[in-house]
Order: structure tokens, then C-alpha cells, then sequence
């Protein structure tokens, strides 16, 4: 077999994410060791196939690694997590994506050379409490520890200025790199583009410094 996508373990992370692929029209080959999770996913992705991926044989005759990017979705059993990552890595897949269950977890598909590693319960965790702490803020995506991309809805506090008028990267040390008005996405707005009070506002900058500019726009 051969494709972009393999999708090893058809839990609600492994499974929502092949309904997501699928549904926009990549090629997923969608694997897990239970009979019925595959079932399940058999006219959804492109393949579905019962197999033990801590076998590397088994991995072997599936082709994988013809596969460009391959994410490992086993969960609970960390050591079948960590035994299939190993595997992947030696065959060579280009891209390896596995989700972790802790620290540890993560310490270990570090150390043998998984390319990315997520924690979805953590992650999303994370995201709410920010969506939940900030009035102002639509949404957010970290950058790093550090720095972060927000959407913030101009509302009557930020509208009817220009971006000069704001002049919020001399008093935040933030810029705006795109207004989103109604279905246009203006990237990279010019100094004297109006803001009005329906736009949102995609802000970049340090944490701190857009948590001092949500923190005003708050308390005004
Ligand atoms: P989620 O939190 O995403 O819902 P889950 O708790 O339902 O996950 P996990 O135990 O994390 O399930 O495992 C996800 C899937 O991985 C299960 O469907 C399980 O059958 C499958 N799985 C576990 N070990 C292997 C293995 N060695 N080979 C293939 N699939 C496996």
C-alpha cells in the first residue's frame, strides 16, 4: 500500500482524526488491533485493517513505509505505543505523529526520534482555560512557551481608528498581521486601514504583552 496518511489506533483521537482526513478527501489507511474499531471505519477511510503494529512484519507487509506521515494513536498501552514509533522510525517513515499519555511517555518518543508528539486532553486543556480566562480572546495558538497568535474581535474598544491611531506595537510590542472582516482576510493591513467594529483582529506577539492588551481592552 502506499498513500499520505496512516492512522494506527481507531480510538476517539485516532478515529476523529481519519474522519477528518477522509471527509476532506485525502487517502487514510486507518489501522487498530480490535476487530470492531475497524469495522467501524471500513467504508470511511480508504483502507481499514486489523493488525498488531508492535509486529514489524505485519508493518512491513502493509507497506508502511511508502506512507508520508503516519500517526500513532495508541494511547493506554504506552508500551505498544512506543514498541510501534520504534518500528516506524527504523522502517523510515518521513513523518511521525503520536499522541502521549504523560511526560514520561513523551520523554521516551523524544529519545527515539518521533517528529512530533501530542497531548490532546492536556492541549485542549489548555486552550479552554484560555478561552475561559480571556473575554476578548476568540482564539488562540501558541507559537511557543512563550509567544502566541490570537483572534480578537474589535468590538467599539479598538474600531473606528486606524492601525496607526492604535498604535499598538509601540504601546504592547504586538502587530496585527490580519484583519478578518465578513469573508475576506485583508493579511498584512496597511497603517492607515480603518478598523471597524465587526472585525476580528489576528494579533501576534509576546504572551505577556497580549495579556496586557486583553487586559486593558477588559477593563475599559
Ligand atoms: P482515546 O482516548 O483516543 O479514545 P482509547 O482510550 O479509546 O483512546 P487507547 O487505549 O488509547 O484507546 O487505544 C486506542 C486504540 O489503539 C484502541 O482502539 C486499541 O485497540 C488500539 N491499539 C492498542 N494497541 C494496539 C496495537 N498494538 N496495534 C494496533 N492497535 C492498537
Amino acid at each position: 500500500m502506499t498513500g499520505e496518511f496512516a492512522v494506527i489506533g481507531l480510538g476517539r483521537f485516532g478515529g476523529s482524526i481519519v474522519r477528518e482526513l477522509s471527509s476532506n478527501g485525502y487517502d487514510v489507511l486507518a489501522i487498530d488491533s480490535d476487530e470492531e474499531r475497524v469495522n467501524e471505519f471500513m467504508g470511511l477511510a480508504t483502507h481499514a485493517v486489523i493488525a498488531d503494529t508492535t509486529d514489524e512484519n505485519v508493518l512491513k507487509s502493509l507497506g508502511i513505509r511508502n506512507f508520508e506521515h503516519v500517526i500513532v494513536a495508541i494511547g493506554e498501552n504506552i508500551q505498544a505505543s512506543i514498541l510501534t514509533t520504534l518500528i516506524l522510525k527504523e522502517l523510515g517513515v518521513q513523518i511521525i505523529t503520536v499522541k502521549a499519555t504523560n511526560d514520561y511517555h513523551e520523554k521516551v518518543l523524544r529519545r527515539i526520534g518521533a517528529d512530533n508528539i501530542v497531548h490532546p486532553e492536556r492541549d485542549m486543556g489548555v486552550r479552554i482555560a484560555n478561552g475561559l480566562m480571556s473575554q476578548s480572546i476568540l482564539d488562540y495558538l501558541e507559537l511557543s512557551n512563550e509567544h502566541s497568535i490570537v483572534e480578537i474581535k474589535a468590538s467599539d474598544k479598538l474600531s473606528n481608528k486606524s492601525l496607526i491611531d492604535l498604535d499598538l506595537r509601540a504601546k504592547y510590542g504586538v502587530n496585527i498581521v490580519a484583519i478578518r472582516r465578513d469573508d475576506d482576510v485583508l493579511i498584512s493591513p496597511q497603517a492607515d486601514e480603518m478598523i471597524l467594529s465587526e472585525d476580528i483582529l489576528i494579533i501576534i506577539g509576546k504572551d505577556t504583552d497580549l495579556d496586557r492588551l486583553e487586559r486593558t481592552l477588559r477593563s475599559r
